[in-house]
């Protein structure tokens, strides 16, 4: 390692994201994208960009885009200054991590949660605090309150990842009374397969910024487009963070594509819904061949074979050309994350499970 940059730099466990294929004819079921594609409209909207304004810069504060969110969560109350778009859900993320660089305090997130958080909070050197889960792998909100002036900010994803589990509304809310005084982070990246989004808390909450992706339930993971929605404060702190860096947020094919697929309401709901009829019947096969299937309400089921070991599960699988996801760290090294494909696609695989089985 070069002694010329900081020496933090050294020391981080860098993320390590799932693995993507070589070639196409894998069914991959471990990075919870989409099975079907973006929205028809979207995809116009995209090559319409390309064809006639790639010589022109983009809008550098990706207007169209922030004003379709707005306008979709205008029953809430959201206007164009409370929301924040960025390349990807993950550097929406970054920058709430950045902004809480130097904080002196350190935050909690759950100890089974998404992997890149230890990793933002190491390069950002945000000291923080893993809070574990109960023994149902659910998230208590009492965990998350009365810790007084000790803790400087709350994170966590609802449905929680890698398990799916849904913390309701009303708990989301009980952290948020629990804490005015620190920023709470709910990173919604599956919220739109089964769960109720706390956009609607925006409001009446200064401190609740919610994030969100359009690299599942609109099926654009290709082109890095995520944003935040939370009080005009804690947006304009993320936009000094951002231009700081004097970084456009987005180029203009994902302005004009992410735009349209906010848009195609009926597209959405229509993909949302297929995906959640297949994960309601691959989890009532799974169960079916012995597996223990935590709830979902995400695109992707966490289960575990009590006669099986999950590793020896996932490479006998990847020998078939099936991709799922299995995680090293102990407490859910019996586990695999099934990211919910086509019906063909879990056909496919609960075919090969019976076999290895
Ligand atoms: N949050 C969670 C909980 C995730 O699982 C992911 C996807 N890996 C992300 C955020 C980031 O998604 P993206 O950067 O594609 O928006």
């Amino acid at each position: 390692m070069s002694k010329f940059w900081s020496p933090i730099v050294s020391r981080l466990t860098p993320y390590t994201p799932g693995e993507q294929p070589k070639i196409a004819r894998l069914v991959k079921l471990n990075t919870n994208e989409s099975p079907y594609g973006p929205s028809p409209l979207a995809l116009q909207a995209i090559a319409r960009e390309v064809s006639d304004s790639l010589r022109l810069y983009p809008n550098p504060d990706a207007e169209p885009l922030k004003q379709a969110i707005a306008r979709r969560h205008a029953a809430d109350g959201v206007s164009v200054r409370e929301v924040f778009v960025g390349n990807g859900s993950d550097e929406v993320l970054a920058h709430a991590f950045h902004a809480l660089l130097q904080h002196g305090k350190p935050i909690l997130f759950p100890d089974i949660t998404y992997s890149f958080y230890p990793t933002y909070a190491g390069l950002y050197q945000v000291e923080y605090r893993a809070v574990p889960l109960a023994e149902d792998f659910t998230l208590r909100s009492e965990d998350y309150l009365g810790h007084g002036q000790a803790i400087g900010g709350i994170i966590f994803p609802n449905p929680n990842a890698p398990t799916g589990c849904l913390l309701g509304l009303a708990d989301v809310e009980r952290i948020l009374q629990g804490n005015p005084e620190r920023v709470v982070v709910v990173d919604e990246a599956y919220i739109d397969f089964g769960g109720q989004s706390a956009i609607p808390l925006v409001q009446r909450y200064p401190n609740l910024l919610v994030v969100q992706t359009l690299s599942k339930s609109r099926a654009l993971a290709g082109m890095r487009v995520g944003f935040a929605v939370g009080h005009a404060d804690l947006i304009d702190a993320l936009e000094r963070v951002k231009n700081s860096f004097n970084s456009y947020p987005l180029d203009r094919p994902a302005i004009a594509g992410a735009t349209a697929a906010i848009e195609d309401e009926d597209y959405f709901r229509k993909t949302c819904n297929m995906v959640i009829a297949s994960r309601t019947a691959l989890a009532a096969q799974l169960a079916g061949l012995g597996f223990q299937v935590l709830p979902s309400a995400a695109n992707f089921l966490f289960v575990r074979h009590p006669q099986h070991d999950a590793a020896q599960l996932a490479a006998a699988l990847r020998a078939d050309g099936i991709i799922v996801r299995h995680f090293k760290s102990e407490r859910i090294s019996q586990f695999l994350r099934i990211t919910i494909g086509t019906d063909e696609d879990c056909g496919v695989l609960v075919e090969a499970l019976r076999r290895h089985l």
